[in-house]
């Protein structure tokens, strides 16, 4: 297997090693198949694109229980908007009408992904029921009004992360740990 030095990275420290974020998903997919085993269906797992494709592939493993999987992509703006704005680049196949949908985000961080998928584009498709379970969470960036994941693997204070799926300018993908990047004037 690949394996990358921290160093060569340019990354400062590393938040979740991979064996951390191994017991983090084990645990998120416990509680996950708790709440949909007594629901007695199987959730139609929908992965954000593209920071969520490691995340969603461990989950879909480590669940004891039946799933569907499929994706969104959503495009989000929130530079001079004050308000923020989020727009679908990509609808999911599976007919969600009927179904209990999961979505599953890499980073909550202002909301405003999450919150247009959640009270805009999702209602639309009339499903059972919509729930979101994040990797991790950034409280302290939220916007007023948003809400909270229903499962979440871990916070993270208000520090750009990388690894695991998250990008910076799609570099840092394929890390298979989550850390912080070093500053840019120290990076090689
Ligand atoms: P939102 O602000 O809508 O909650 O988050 C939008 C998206 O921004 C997240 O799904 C994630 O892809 C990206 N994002 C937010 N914080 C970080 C971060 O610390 N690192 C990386 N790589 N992406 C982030
Ligand atoms: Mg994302």
């Amino acid at each position: 297997m690949r394996r990358r030095t921290t160093k060569a990275q340019g990354i400062d420290r590393v938040l979740f090693s991979e064996a951390e974020l191994h017991t983090m998903v084990e645990r998120l997919a416990g509680e996950i198949a708790e709440t949909y085993r007594d629901i007695g269906e199987p959730p139609v797992l929908l992965g954000v694109l593209n920071g969520s494709v490691l995340f969603i592939s461990d989950l879909m493993r480590a669940l004891p229980i039946p799933c569907d999987v499929d994706f969104v992509a959503v495009q989000s703006y929130q530079g001079e908007r004050s308000t923020g704005d989020a727009r679908l680049r990509l609808q999911p196949k599976i007919p969600l009408t009927g179904r209990h949908v999961l979505v599953v985000e890499d980073i909550l961080d202002t909301g405003v992904t999450l919150r247009y998928l959640c009270s805009e584009f999702l209602p639309q498709q009339k499903p059972a029921s919509i729930r979101v379970c994040t990797l991790l969470d950034k409280p302290s960036r939220r916007r007023p009004g948003v809400f909270a994941a229903d499962y979440t693997g871990a916070e993270v204070p208000d520090v750009f992360v990388v690894g695991y799926g998250l990008d910076l300018n799609e570099e840092y993908r394929d890390l298979p740990y989550i850390g912080v990047l070093r500053a840019p004037e120290h990076k090689e």
